[in-house]
């Protein structure tokens, strides 16, 4: 059995509309569905707007799914509340990406720490101390920093305080929403190899949320390609990064630098990324897509395997060959 099990899912809001006007919903997420291993890092990518971070949110209950189930370790937590859901929120925690924005500038870091703590824990304040000390050692932090405020470290530090707080409740599953985006590009390998070591020791799964793929790339074993909503490719990260089946992917990949610094090939995509607000009907990507036919435009393509392909998924009428490439 899969530790979470995401089916269907649907994320929508309400528009603000003029009176007597039809109501409108914005589509965040529509109709997601996979699966994350015990132990696995699952990759999410996409450009922004498309949807990832509701999608991370709606995981672990920060935002409500109109529709859909998430199960996990089997037990259903889509529709979970009160004493039910804070019982089941100790299997799951997010890392977010602004660290100083989720910190509480009035608290020390131990207070911080200690909210996710004693919440799960019943135990002396000294001991709790002692925990706190110990997750800050996970972290590459020493516990003189327990009595220390968020704004006395460096951007890296913070998240690493961050993700101290996310360990706190020994949590079986974390969503790990772009953990790396706001910081310096020096601090961001390190942040990304922190994760990578306390996921092969604990055991965590991670749903990392990324728009770099070459970040994603290194730290996931599968990765998931989101566009307006949906999920357009769902692979493991060696094979889509070498050969994408779907136009998106594609072009995603050629904006990825060289190691020479230069874009191979870059594929500039018409237009820009249509309303989620307003549906479009066939694909969803068939206003930029290179390959549209008339087909795309009219029916939308379910993710469905890729033959011959183990683990491969890929939501395309005609999934690209090796021979377009
Ligand atoms: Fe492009 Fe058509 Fe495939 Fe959509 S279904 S990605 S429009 S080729």
């Amino acid at each position: 059995m899969a530790l979470l099990e995401v089916k269907g899912l649907f994320v929508r809001y309400k528009v603000r509309t003029p009176l007597f006007a039809k109501q409108r919903y914005l589509s965040a997420v529509n109709g997601v569905s996979f699966t994350l291993e015990k132990g696995e890092t699952v990759g999410l990518v996409g450009e922004s707007g498309c949807g990832k971070s509701t999608l991370g949110r709606a995981l672990v209950r920060l935002e409500e799914p109109c529709s859909g189930r998430i199960l996990l370790n089997g037990r259903d937590l889509t529709h979970a509340k009160g004493k039910e859901l804070k019982e089941m929120r100790r299997s799951f925690q997010m890392i977010f990406q602004d660290p100083y924005g989720s910190l509480n500038p009035r608290l020390p870091v131990f207070a911080a720490l200690d909210e996710v703590i004693a919440l799960h824990r019943k135990a002396p304040l000294a001991v709790r101390k002692e925990r706190a000390a110990e997750l800050l050692e996970m972290v590459g932090l020493t516990a003189d920093a327990l009595n220390r405020y968020p704004h006395q470290f460096s951007g890296g530090q913070r998240q690493r305080i961050g993700i101290a707080r996310a360990l706190a409740a020994d949590p079986d599953f974390i969503v790990a929403d772009e953990p790396v985006s706001a910081l310096d590009v020096s601090v961001q390998a390190s942040i990304v190899n922190l994760l990578q070591d306390i996921q092969q020791k604990s055991g965590t799964s991670i749903l990392f949320i990324a728009h770099d793929l070459a970040v994603v790339e290194h730290i996931s074993s599968r990765i998931m390609v989101m566009y307006l909503g949906s999920v357009v490719e769902l692979a493991p990260s060696r094979q889509m990064v070498s050969s994408p089946r779907h136009p998106y992917t594609e072009a995603l990949l050629s904006a990825v630098p060289t190691p020479e610094g230069g874009l191979s090939g870059r594929i500039r995509l018409n237009g820009d990324v249509p309303s989620p607000l307003a549906l479009v009907a066939g694909c969803p990507f068939h206003e930029r897509c290179p390959y549209a036919k008339e087909r795309c435009r009219r029916e939308k393509p379910p993710l469905l395997p890729v033959e011959g392909e183990e683990g491969r998924w890929c939501a395309c009428w005609e999934p690209l060959s090796r021979a377009q490439r």
